[in-house]
């Protein structure tokens, strides 16, 4: 038994329990704040941060994350010739760190989120317990890209107290940032309750 079914709902602001008609909003009768048994506005809340995510994705692979500045030359780097780089100089290790940090799990997280929203929203039929975990990963992994920023903070302290070059943080690194947080955002607004409603639409179908 689920309380949508018996038309309950927490209050989010006070939480008192409220009896809801359905695709009704109802005002607190104790704080006068809305109500309802789904937050309407989970889905384009998500999807906005999605494709917020996505558009900041290419200058985040695209321009430099960092400048390395030695005497005689200025190297700007992306993710990717950064990884590259690290491979070549015996660094594998590190390198694959980077590389799933800052790209396979990124790329991972928004098809996984597409997936789950386009799949919630067509009202395709699904595999809740299934889906449930895969949006569980996805919510956890994503803690794990801000692990880039910390490699890139890191070479640039010890590059600095080397003296041996310098390293400057560049656009990309911004845009990268911006990627993780939004793909947090878009994970943290989807209601991963939706899938189980989905479920039960088609059982009773
Ligand atoms: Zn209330």
């Amino acid at each position: 038994m689920r309380a949508i079914d018996k038309h309950l709902a927490l209050c989010h602001t006070c939480g008192k329990l409220s009896r809801v008609s359905s695709g009704h909003t109802l005002l607190c009768p104790r704080c006068h704040n809305p109500v309802h048994l789904r937050d309407p506005f989970a889905l384009s809340r998500a999807w906005a941060f999605t494709i917020s995510a996505l558009v900041a994705f290419i200058p985040a692979n695209f321009y430099p994350i960092m400048t390395v500045v030695q005497i005689d030359k200025t190297i700007p780097s992306t993710i990717m010739a950064g990884v590259i780089d690290l491979a070549k100089n015996d660094m594998l290790p590190i390198a694959i760190v980077v590389f799933i940090a800052s790209v396979a799990v990124p790329v991972f997280k928004l098809v996984g989120i597409i997936f789950l929203l386009l799949t919630v929203q067509r009202a395709k039929p699904i595999n809740a317990s299934q889906a449930t975990r895969m949006y569980r990963f996805i919510d956890l992994i994503g803690r794990w890209s801000m692990l880039d920023l910390f490699v890139i903070a890191i070479l640039v302290t010890l590059v600095s107290f080397g003296k041996l070059a310098n390293i400057e943080a560049n656009i990309g690194a911004t845009a990268f940032g911006a990627v993780v947080v939004l793909t947090l955002l878009a994970a943290e607004s989807f209601d991963p309750r939706l899938i189980w409603d989905l479920q039960d639409k088609h059982k009773n179908d």
